[in-house]
Order: C-alpha cells, then sequence, then structure tokens
C-alpha cells in the first residue's frame, strides 16, 4: 500500500491528537510530514520526537523562540505564525493536509492546500462558514476533495449511496440528486433543559461540561449555545450542495445516530456509532478504503432508549442565527463567525455572562454591510469589521 503523506494542523488539539492515533495504527498507509500547533511547544515536542515531520509550524508570535530551539534540536524547518502554516504545504509537499485549526484562522492554508493539489480532510468548520463558496470553487477547479471529520458530515457522506456518495466526497453538484433533506443530529448540550433565565446565570465551568464529547474549549461553548449545529448547517449546505432550509437539526442526546439522510421516497439512512472522533477521522484519512480498526463496536442492546426532539430556537437563538445569516447570504455567514468568535473568547475569559454571545451575534448581524462571498478580501474586511461591532455596543 502506499503511505499518504499527512500534514496535520491543529496536531496539539483534541482533533489534533485523535488524529495522531489513527496515523500511529494505521503507520503503513499513513505519515507525518508536518504538524503546527498555536503555542504548545512541549505537547508539539513530543509529537516530533515520535513522528518525524519534516517542518513544523508555531502560530503565536511569542512562542517564536520555543519554535526555534525546537526545529533547531531535531533539524527540521520552522515556520512562524499563522501565515506560516500555508507555508509548510510548499515544505511538506503532502497527500492530504489535516485542517484541526480553530476559527477562520484555517481558511488560507485550507485554500492554499487546495491551490497546491492535496485532499483536504476538514474538522475546522469555520473554514466553509466564512469561505465555503471560496472552498468549494477552488476544489471543484482543482479535483481535491474536501473529506468532511466533523461527526455529522462524516456521517451524511457515508448515508449517500451510490453516484451521490461519489459526487459528495468529489466537492458536490449544484443539484440535489435523490435526497429530500439531511437531518442533524445534535446532543444539545449541557443546557438542553434550562430555562431562559437559568441559561443567564450558566457558569465557563458549567458549559465546558460537554455531555458526550470531549472536545476544545471554543467547540465546547459552541455546542452549548447550539451555534456549532447552526454552523454544521452553513457546513453541510456547502460539502452536499443543499440548500439550508432542507437541512433540519434533531436533538438526539445519546449520540449515537450521528446524522441522516432522508430521500425522494421518504427512506432514511442513519450512521450508528459510539462518539468517538477516531471513526470520522480514520474514515477522512483513509478514504475510500474501510480497514478494521481496535475499537470496541457499538452494543445496541446495552442501550436502553434512543430519543429524539426538535429544538428550542427560543432558548437558543444561535441556531436561529445561523439560519438567518445563510440565507442572507453574501459575507453574513462571515460576521455571524466573528461575532461568535470574539463572543465566545470573552465568555471564557469571564468577561460577559453566556447569554450575551447571542446578543453579540444579533447586533452583528443587524449592521452587517453585505459584501461579496466569492474573493478573500473581502471576506477578510467583513471579518474585521464584524470583529470591531463589540467594542461600539
Ligand atoms: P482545540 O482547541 O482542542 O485544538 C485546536 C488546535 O489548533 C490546537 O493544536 C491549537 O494549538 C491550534 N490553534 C488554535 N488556534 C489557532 C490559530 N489561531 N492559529 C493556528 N493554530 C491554532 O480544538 P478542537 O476541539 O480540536 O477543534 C478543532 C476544529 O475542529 C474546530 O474548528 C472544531 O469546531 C472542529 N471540530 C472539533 C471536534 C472535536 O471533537 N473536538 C469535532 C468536530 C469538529
Ligand atoms: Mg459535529
Amino acid at each position: 500500500m502506499i503511505t499518504k503523506k499527512i500534514l496535520l494542523l491543529g496536531s496539539t488539539g483534541s482533533i489534533g491528537t485523535r488524529t495522531l492515533d489513527v496515523v500511529r495504527d494505521f503507520s503503513e498507509s499513513l505519515s507525518i510530514c508536518g504538524l503546527s500547533t498555536f503555542g504548545r511547544c512541549d505537547l508539539l515536542t513530543r509529537q516530533v520526537e515520535e513522528f518525524h515531520p519534516v517542518a513544523i509550524n508555531v502560530s503565536d508570535p511569542s512562542k517564536a523562540a520555543e519554535g526555534r530551539s525546537l526545529a533547531d534540536t531535531y533539524g527540521i524547518k520552522l515556520t512562524l505564525g499563522e501565515e506560516g502554516l500555508a507555508e509548510l504545504i510548499g515544505i511538506c509537499e503532502p497527500d492530504i493536509v489535516v485542517v484541526a485549526t480553530v476559527g477562520i484562522a484555517g481558511l488560507i492554508p485550507t485554500l492554499s492546500a487546495i491551490e497546491y493539489g492535496a485532499d483536504v480532510a476538514l474538522a475546522n468548520k469555520e473554514v466553509l462558514v466564512t469561505g465555503g463558496h471560496l472552498v468549494m470553487e477552488a476544489a471543484r477547479k482543482q479535483g481535491v476533495r474536501i473529506l468532511p471529520i466533523d461527526s455529522e458530515h462524516n456521517a451524511v457522506s457515508r448515508c449517500m449511496t451510490g453516484a451521490d456518495s461519489a459526487k459528495v466526497l468529489t466537492t458536490a453538484g449544484q443539484d440535489t440528486f435523490k435526497v429530500r433533506r439531511i437531518i442533524l443530529t445534535a446532543s444539545g448540550g449541557p443546557f438542553r433543559h434550562l430555562s431562559r433565565e437559568e441559561l443567564e446565570h450558566v457558569t465557563v465551568d458549567q458549559a465546558l461540561n460537554h455531555p458526550t464529547w470531549r472536545m476544545g474549549p471554543k467547540i465546547t461553548i459552541d455546542s452549548a449555545t447550539l451555534m456549532n449545529k447552526g454552523f454544521e448547517v452553513i457546513e453541510g449546505h456547502h460539502l452536499f450542495g443543499i440548500p439550508t432550509y432542507k437541512i433540519d437539526v434533531l436533538i438526539h442526546p445519546q449520540s449515537i445516530i450521528h446524522s441522516l439522510v432522508e430521500y425522494v421516497d421518504g427512506v432514511l439512512l442513519a450512521q450508528l456509532s459510539i462518539a468517538d472522533m477516531y471513526l470520522p477521522i480514520q474514515n477522512a484519512l483513509l478514504f475510500p478504503e474501510r480497514l478494521p480498526n481496535r475499537l470496541a463496536p457499538l452494543n445496541l442492546a446495552s442501550l436502553s432508549a434512543l430519543t429524539f426532539e426538535q429544538p428550542d430556537m427560543e432558548r437558543f437563538p444561535c441556531l436561529a442565527y445561523a439560519y438567518e445569516s445563510a440565507r442572507m447570504g453574501g459575507t453574513a455567514t462571515v460576521a455571524l463567525n466573528a461575532a461568535n468568535e470574539v463572543a465566545v473568547r470573552r465568555f471564557l475569559n469571564r468577561e460577559i455572562p453566556f447569554m450575551r454571545i447571542p446578543r453579540i451575534i444579533r447586533e452583528t448581524l443587524d449592521r452587517h454591510e453585505q459584501l461579496p462571498s466569492d474573493n478573500i478580501e473581502a471576506i477578510q474586511e467583513a471579518d474585521r469589521r464584524a470583529r470591531e461591532v463589540d467594542e461600539a455596543i
């Protein structure tokens, strides 16, 4: 078997470390050519020792000296800053770039990976929320695949049959083939049962305590507000070429069904498995191969029930704002993402209460002035302007 060379952006995070577990287990088929961290040089050092990349990136400017000494010690190449992420591609010459960074930071490296001609295994969903049109168009032109690591989209891609599946993983056409709708499942987060009044008083520690998944801090907060699911609706629209009004969200607290596809004849296909990101990562990295792994299989008899309920967009307005921004088109989803990045950072820093997050986003969308979403400068400008709104209110 040919070994695929993998450049892993965001290797020290939750998805990054799970990706390395997959690479370790399938070392005959997968190898690491590059790694990156924002600033966790201690963990990056251990990863360099084990996986022998040819180059690394340290994105946090204040950690440049640590990055230099690490690269010198192991005789490997180093790039610095977020701008340096894209430079890694030319140095490492990867077959697949795993984008496991957070926020809009992943957009330029994703576009560079496509331009270079590598397939992209995408965890960093904000890339499609902000630059979905650009990314999918570039992938179509270059004939590269965008392989979804997000568990719901990975599940959807596995529920697409025959010609549909081929279309999906080679970046989807505009027609919606035989699919009537896509149903994305959501755990509902830790605050599923709280009233609006109770939501006003939740703490950072409560919000970080997700019931079914262990993830990085930002996506954990996004899951608590349901913005994560809103982002996933937009992500699904771009990946599968299907309008957002045909993408529904269903709360499924057990996180066993990872998403469903409903066909025009009313038949539903669902993907079930244990909740472990190893599975979608394995699928993306080894696609189209299906290989045995060492995970324990799902034991259906041990589950008492699988339950479903409608999401409540009154208590969780972020989900409604995501649909709204997708309907607005243009750069509205860029503003949505930027406002959310700012608001979540402030909440995590304990500067604002939980329910201020949707208020900042509402205000930002109300003030948004549309720019074209098909060029990178306009996207960056919309991102910059949206980040200023929070300062002004
Ligand atoms: P994380 O915070 O655990 O890890 C993020 C990684 O990216 C780290 O290595 C960090 O050093 C690096 N990084 C962060 N900001 C950066 C920046 N500005 N520039 C360069 N590098 C930066 O996050 P995570 O939970 O692994 O999530 C990564 C992405 O995958 C997010 O977009 C998230 O929404 C998505 N995702 C995560 C999960 C999950 O289970 N964790 C599931 C689906 C999708
Ligand atoms: Mg998901």
